[in-house]
């Protein structure tokens, strides 16, 4: 079956479906679900409100009808919900669906990455912010020790997987470990990607003073080491990427602050209880799960997404002010899938 390719109104095809499996954590990062607001009375979500595999694969197989080749499951910690490789094996079979990767802050791997794998997955992002102890045990906001991930990193890469480590930049906070972790994963041949710290949500405090951009980040691993830029592998794809010249290994960077890429954003998004929401710093998304669950036909359904992505305009990062980040309801990454 071939897809119908459909456009927004700025042209944008619609090619990724990041899909949140739920919204709970076993991480408080400072950065996405501050223990200080996520604490132990937080409500998170009924088990009741949050798609069904049947539900997610359903929607999955219609956004595939409009032209998403690749899926990525996240969360929360998509490793919190239960039977995942269920889930994996169910989106697997989908005609037409190029790609399945998942993001990860790694901690459970040790238990789930053998029956992920045996399920079909093979791409993983496990998300590391720091290598001490101290650093990285304060930004999860549990103490975890980066010790734990390096080895369940070298496990998931000795089942097989494809493993990339995104690590998000805060000035003050871990920007010291910018260049240990380059030197860490260069010797390892595992790409390093560094995200731009973003305003998601509203309880990260965040200010254009915490950013590091890309062009900081580049300086500073120039002092030491030679950088070639490697073209964009496909439209849309985010990381800027770059070479070692002495090494296979890559780095990539996701400039969403400084250089966003607004006109080339293809990416939907499913939260855990069925919203479609077209733009990571959304305020609100269309509710699929209330017409799923109303017994709409794949018609209806796919009439509905077709909709919303034609009249989608978003572009936040190319308008983002200090003042629109602060005053701006946006949606919680941790919520939305990030
Ligand atoms: N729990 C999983 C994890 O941490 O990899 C998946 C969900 S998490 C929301 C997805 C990615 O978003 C992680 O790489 C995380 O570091 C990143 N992220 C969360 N909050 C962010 C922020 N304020 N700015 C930039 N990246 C952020
Ligand atoms: Fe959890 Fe990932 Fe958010 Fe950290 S970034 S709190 S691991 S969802
Ligand atoms: Fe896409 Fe919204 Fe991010 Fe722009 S701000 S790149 S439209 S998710």
């Amino acid at each position: 079956m071939s897809a119908l390719n459909i456009t927004d109104t700025l042209q944008r095809p619609l090619r990724d479906l990041r899909i949140s499996v739920t919204d709970r954590c076993n991480f408080r990062c400072t950065y996405c679900m501050p223990k200080e607001i996520f604490g132990d009375d937080y409500a998170f979500m009924p088990k009741s409100e949050l798609l069904s595999f049947e539900e997610i694969t359903r929607l999955a197989a219609l956004f595939i009808g409009f032209g998403v080749k690749k899926v990525r499951l996240t969360g929360g910690e998509p490793l919190l919900r239960r039977d995942l490789p269920e889930l994996i094996r169910m989106l697997s079979a989908l005609d037409g669906l190029e790609d399945i990767g998942l993001t990860t802050n790694g901690l459970l791997l040790k238990q789930h990455g053998k029956s992920l794998f045996d399920a079909g997955l093979r791409r993983l992002n496990i998300s590391l912010d720091a290598l001490s102890k101290e650093t990285f045990g304060k930004m999860n906001g549990r103490g975890v020790s980066p010790d734990v991930i390096l080895q369940n990193i070298d496990y998931a890469q000795s089942l097989g997987f494809t493993v990339k480590v995104n690590m998000v930049v805060q000035k003050g906070v871990n920007d010291h470990e910018v260049v240990p972790m380059a030197a860490y994963f260069k010797e390892r041949d595992i790409t390093l990607r560094f995200i731009e710290f973003m305003d998601v949500g509203t309880d990260n405090g965040w200010s254009f003073k915490q950013v590091v951009t890309k062009g900081e980040l580049l300086d500073r691993l120039r002092e030491t080491e030679e950088l070639i830029p490697a073209e964009a592998a496909y439209f849309g794809e985010v990381a800027g990427r770059y070479r070692y010249k002495d090494a296979k290994a890559e780095v990539g960077f996701i400039p969403s602050v400084s250089e966003s890429f607004c006109s080339s954003c293809t990416r939907a998004r499913l939260s855990s209880d069925g919203k479609f929401y077209t733009c990571l710093f959304a305020t609100n998304g269309f509710d699929i799960r209330e017409l799923l669950r109303s017994g709409a036909s794949d018609e209806e359904l796919a009439q509905a997404i077709r909709g919303v992505w034609e009249k989608r305009t978003d572009r936040y990062s190319d308008e983002r002010t200090e003042q629109t980040a602060k005053s701006r309801k946006k949606i919680g990454m941790s919520y939305i899938g990030g």
